[in-house]
């Protein structure tokens, strides 16, 4: 990629792009301002100061993360100038970069192939863990990697936003790839993620070294490259990419290899690294950037800096052929290792983390027992290879209190065991696997067995060995993790979509499923209803009742939605008293008659209450819109059924306003 065929790149790009590249509006100017700050060590403080102050809702925002607790100062900073002298130039600058990122290009992404969250958790991690090696190793501009580690990946972005074929849709087409993702996304786009980023980031005139490693982070230059000069900077970054994905932080769930070249390594002098210290620092901030962002990430149980060690130990091998074990081998097995990690998702990798051990260790096939705490009882729920899951197993079942003999001694000492058909007391277990005997290894998380691997050799009867073991249970340890993390991420992105009171989708969720509505083809979305639901003199329930009181009926105003919408519908809280609808598939008459059967329900319930809402009715004012292709975006068509709620209330409260008249022609 040297500067000479930088055109015939741009004029690749424009073709794999649906716009043309200097009109992206995907980087405020302010934030590319703030990127050419980092590559001037001497800027003055007041410059820094003066280009925030330029974006007042930027600004306001510092200010409020600057007052969090997570900064813990007794005085209350007011101006960006106390911010940067109190925190340093570096803190808020960084503080500004994250966030004109993630406002423009993370926030409101929508898909469920390209998870946007799952995505910044990598781009900061990178960042964080780039800036960190920045200054272990002395780097003169700890900053500038920062910056370089948070974009390297925003080729992605670009192409999932602007492609004429998205990032999502490359995810699709993937699924197992042996190649380097740059190289299957060249045969996909015709261009990989690190040139369109180049491409990208050089017409917008970023500082070399940022647009070097957004280059040639999967492919280190050789001594002769124009970008040799950055050779520093590109090893740092790459090997914090590598490090993200051993961890599980990748940027897309990709299923494909991580690879680590040893002159990456040589560049960064990895022996002068002190990974353990590393990783808790970056542990530690990453904390603070759930809270910075007030959405959570996926919370990344201790970062286990042993495994990356192990691996960048074993990808150092060299390849003498005749030595025992060799390190194709080696390196097979530190592939194994981060097999858990490839996903957070346990369809995908619970399925091909039994796939490795299957063939790693030649059984004929591998099944999950996971533990099901609140029924205890033991289940099958994944197999490898997929095909060889008898119909029984799929509603196998074993109660804890059930279980006797060595299937008893994995689960009380932990310990793997080979179960024969000489062991009486687990006969049946056999039987019902039809197997003859089977290797069982205890999946622990945070030393609690969590479920069991059971692996057999019911065609080939070939014998079970305790030799295998030893090779099983290091991955049986990630998939516990990965099993954990899992859990958390699940737990977290649900309560960071839903209203907690409710458990209705939140405000931000009702935002991405109408911008999601809105880019649907014109007959589906000819069919689209928005309701707004007001709770009428709302205010009164706190007033006269308590507050416990005005809770209760929201949750149960919450409640009759949930019961009269079709699944594919959506409802959400939208704030305090007010809620929304979004029906598909409907018309005038549907969407009016929808919400007739809530108004009536709602006034109903009020009824049986009216004891406990001491005589002050339940009812709700609703207003509707249909959609009508003068709408230009959803915002347009609350707002009508918003002010047809209005109309609603004016009416005499307790009614259903369906906006019928044509909407006005609106410009944006
Ligand atoms: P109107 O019929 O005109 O809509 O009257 P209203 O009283 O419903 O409307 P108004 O907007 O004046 O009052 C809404 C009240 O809702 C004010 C606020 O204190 C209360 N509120 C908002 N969120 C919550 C909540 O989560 N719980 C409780 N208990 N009250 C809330
Ligand atoms: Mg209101
Ligand atoms: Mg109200």
């Amino acid at each position: 990629m040297v500067s000479s065929n930088l055109e015939s790149m741009i004029n690749t790009a424009r073709s794999i792009l649906k716009n043309e590249i200097k009109h992206l509006p995907l980087v405020p100017s302010v934030a590319l301002k703030l990127v050419e700050l980092t590559a001037d060590i001497n800027v003055d403080f007041s410059d820094l100061s003066h280009i925030i102050e330029t974006e007042p809702s930027l600004a306001i925002k510092i200010l409020r993360n600057v007052n969090s607790p997570v900064y813990a100062i007794s005085r209350k900073v007011t101006s960006i100038r106390r911010a940067v002298t109190i925190l340093g130039y570096s803190t808020v600058r960084q503080l500004a970069i994250d966030l004109l990122f993630y406002d423009h290009l993370i926030k409101n992404k929508f898909s469920s192939r390209f998870d946007s969250l799952f995505f910044w958790q990598h781009c900061l991690f990178v960042a964080l863990l780039s800036k960190k090696i920045a200054i272990a190793l002395k780097h003169p501009n700890p900053d500038l990697i920062y910056t370089a580690g948070l974009i390297h990946d925003i080729g992605k972005i670009i192409l999932e936003t602007y492609g004429r074929l998205t990032y999502s849709d490359f995810i699709s087409t993937i699924h197992n790839s042996e190649n380097l993702i740059i190289e299957d996304e060249r045969r996909f786009f015709g261009m990989s993620h690190s040139e369109i980023g180049y491409v990208f980031c050089k017409e917008w005139h970023l500082p070399e070294s940022i647009t070097a490693v957004i280059a040639c982070h999967h492919n280190f230059p050789a001594e002769n490259s124009p970008f040799a000069e950055f050779k520093t900077e590109i090893a740092i970054v790459s090997f914090a990419n590598y490090v993200a994905w051993m961890q599980g932080l990748s940027s897309v769930k990709y299923q494909g290899n991580p690879v680590l070249q040893s002159s990456v390594l040589e560049a960064i002098q990895f022996e002068l690294l002190d990974i353990d210290f590393l990783l808790r620092q970056v542990d530690q901030e990453m904390q603070h950037s759930r809270e910075f962002y007030g959405i959570q990430f996926p919370s990344v149980t201790k970062l286990r800096a042993a495994l990356v060690r192990t691996t960048v130990n074993l990808s150092q091998f060299g390849v003498p052929k005749e030595s025992t074990p060799p390190a194709e081998r080696l390196n097979k097995l530190a592939s194994s290792l981060t097999v858990p990690h490839h996903s957070l998702n346990p369809k995908e990798f619970v399925p091909n983390t039994l796939e490795v051990i299957q063939t790693e260790c030649g059984f004929d096939r591998c099944i999950m027992l996971a533990i099901d705490p609140k029924h205890r009882c033991l289940k099958a729920t994944y197999c490898w290879p997929l095909a060889s899951m008898p119909q029984n197993l799929h509603d196998f079942k074993i109660e804890i209190k059930d279980i006797t003999g060595r299937l008893l001694q994995c689960l009380r000492e932990k310990m793997s065991v080979i179960i024969t058909q000489e062991m009486t007391s687990n006969r049946a277990l056999l039987q019902q696997f039809g197997a003859t005997e089977c290797l069982i290894i205890p999946v622990l998380n945070h030393n609690r067995v969590i479920g069991l691997i059971y692996s057999d050799n019911i065609n080939s009867k070939k014998p079970l060995t305790p030799v295998l073991i030893p090779e099983i249970l290091p991955i049986a340890n990630e998939l516990g993790i990965a099993l954990l993390n899992a859990t958390q991420y699940e737990r977290q992105k649900k309560s960071a979509q839903l209203d907690p009171l409710t458990q209705l989708f939140n405000k931000r969720m009702i935002e991405e499923h109408l911008t999601q509505v809105f880019t649907l083809d014109k007959v589906h979305l000819s069919k689209i209803a928005i309701g707004f639901i007001d709770i009428d003199k709302f205010k009164l329930f706190n007033d006269l009742c308590g507050h416990q009181v005005g809770d209760d009926v929201l949750k149960i105003v919450a409640d009759i939605l949930r019961s009269l919408t079709r699944p594919g519908d959506f409802i959400g809280r939208y704030g305090g008293e007010e809620f929304i609808f979004v029906l598909r598939n409907t018309d005038k008459a549907g969407a009016f008659g929808y919400a007739e059967r809530i108004r009536c329900e709602i006034e109903r319930r009020g009824k049986l209450m009216s004891q406990r809402f001491h005589e002050h009715a339940l009812t709700a004012s609703i207003g509707v819109a249909m959609y009508h292709p003068n709408y230009r975006t959803h915002l347009q068509m609350i707002d009508v059924a918003d002010q047809s709620m209005y109309q609603a209330k004016k009416q005499g409260r307790n009614k259903v306003v369906l906006f019928t008249d044509i909407p006005e022609q609106q410009q944006n």
